[in-house]
């Protein structure tokens, strides 16, 4: 099975494919990595999806990248008398700490900090947006709103508060329970939901320590604000347009993907576009127009990977849904205008001795037409450095270590061998073309680059480039 496509697709898994029958075909459609989102589960769940993705791994012999989302912070209001209320636009509605069941007045809003961080003018939108409130008047423990948008509030509706700094924890207790449970089952990256800050990045990080890749959702209006710092902060990060969505207006959710993604790019964080790429494959089995103008405006932007959710998750047409995308990703990346979209984008390469070798690497491939960059990557920042290039040659990472394979499943245009490290020069590039025809990258007498660091095994120290013809036997110095 050989991809070409340089923008990685994400599948979520779900009922429509919890098996393993169903995740093999869903990769051999062209998933790159599965997404397993605790608001939908919990460890005992993750655990099963992950061997079942693992087994599915050896027998493709593909490394898999395995994503665990944590659910976060969700706000939900508590429970109704009578299961829910009406409300009508313009009358009074109070939220309080009181746990008794609501009514068609009031009804309790279990997170205190959170009364006590309302102020009056402070919208409060329920149920994905679907009704409207702003606050009126606050008092300790109670808000009283006033309704702007009506419409039935049930049984622990979701609450978002695009316009309050929300003073509590990244994470909740169960994201802790969820997030040691995914870190002790080796998953290779996690989700941080809910983002305000990069400190919030940072405490999983510390927790992580290395054991898996920190991505960071961006969906608050609080997160753009300080995009910057959480961007440094962060790994990865994911435009999760879904609840963005509802807490910025519509309008202004492609601008903001295009400068997250752009910024992301920027620093060579591996960037994810999320939610409703293709939602009408939930239930129908071929996708509108617009949305595969969306898959499409995010393989232009260059975005590292396009991700399902309920499309893969619980619709009709998991299979499909990876499929179309699979096509729209390879069409768009054969357009003309492509390149130079994509080329257009590229930012400046850091003072590093890695950025040098990368951007090195990617004019001497374009100048020469060479096949592929080969990168020999312990830990994978020479590989994403590289991809942060986007050039046009393949890029083949060879690593040493399997976590770092299954991490890059993720980044733009790597493919992924394992292979223990080179022990000399020449055993770097034998490898190095040996692998590449093998991956048909290149055949024999075509001519690939080869970046690696020496000594070899010494993280950071990418500072060798070297041009070889490919050859049954090996490789042919230049
Ligand atoms: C989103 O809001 O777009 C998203 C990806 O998050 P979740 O699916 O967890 O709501």
């Amino acid at each position: 099975m050989h991809r070409r496509r340089r923008c990685k697709i994400i599948a979520t898994l779900g009922p429509a494919s919890n098996n393993e029958a169903a995740i093999e075909g869903l990769w051999r459609a062209g998933a790159d990595l599965f997404r397993i989102n605790m608001s939908h589960a919990d460890p005992a769940d993750m655990r099963e999806r992950v061997a079942m993705i693992r087994a599915v791994e050896a027998r493709v012999g593909r490394a898999i990248g395995v994503l665990v989302d944590l659910q976060g912070p969700k706000l939900r209001v508590g429970a109704f008398a009578t299961g829910g209320a009406d409300l009508v636009e313009g009358q009074r509605f109070t939220f309080d700490s009181d746990p008794s069941p609501g009514d068609a007045t009031r009804v309790c809003l279990p997170h205190p900090e959170i009364l006590s961080s309302l102020l009056s003018g402070h919208a409060l939108l329920i149920d994905d947006g679907r009704l409207r409130l702003h606050v009126v008047e606050t008092a300790p423990q109670k808000a009283v709103a006033v309704v702007d948008i009506g419409g039935r509030i049930s049984n622990r509706k979701g609450v978002s508060l695009p316009d309050t700094e929300i003073p509590v924890a990244a994470m909740t207790p169960k994201d802790r329970v969820d997030l040691d449970a995914a870190l002790e089952t080796g998953v290779d990256w996690i989700a941080l939901s809910f983002v305000q800050r990069g400190e919030d990045v940072a405490e999983v990080k510390r927790i992580a320590a290395g054991r898996a890749l920190v991505m960071a959702k961006i969906e608050k209006p609080q997160a753009i604000l300080r995009l910057d710092e959480i961007i440094v902060a962060s790994d990865g990060l994911m435009v999760a347009r879904g609840d963005l969505g509802v807490e910025v207006p519509l309008e202004k959710v492609p601008g903001l993907q295009k400068r997250i993604t752009r910024e992301a790019r920027r620093l060579g964080r591996p960037v994810v576009v999320a939610t409703q790429m293709l939602e009408s494959m939930i239930t129908t089995p071929a996708p509108t127009r617009a949305e595969v103008s969306d898959v499409a405006t995010a393989v232009f932007e260059g975005a590292d990977a396009i991700m399902l959710s309920a499309e893969s998750a619980s619709g009709r047409y998991p299979v499909e849904a990876v499929s179309m995308m699979n096509r729209i990703g390879e069409e768009v990346e054969q357009e003309a205008v492509y390149r130079s979209i994509i080329a257009a984008q590229r930012a400046a390469p850091e003072r590093t001795g890695a950025d040098a070798v990368a951007t090195a690497a990617r004019e001497m491939a374009e100048t020469l037409d060479l096949k592929a960059i080969v990168a020999w990557t312990s830990s994978g920042a020479t590989a994403l450095r590289v991809a942060r290039e986007r050039p046009r040659a393949p890029i083949l990472a060879l690593t040493p270590n399997r976590d770092t394979a299954r991490r890059l499943t993720l980044a733009w245009g790597v493919l992924t061998v394992v292979t223990k490290d080179a022990h000399d020069v020449d055993d770097m590039a034998n490898r190095a073309c040996k692998f590449a025809m093998r991956q048909r990258l290149a055949l024999q007498g075509e001519r690939i680059l080869i970046i690696a660091g020496v000594p070899f095994g010494t993280p950071g120290a990418t500072n060798m480039l070297r041009l070889a013809f490919v050859s049954e036997d090996g490789f042919h110095a230049e």
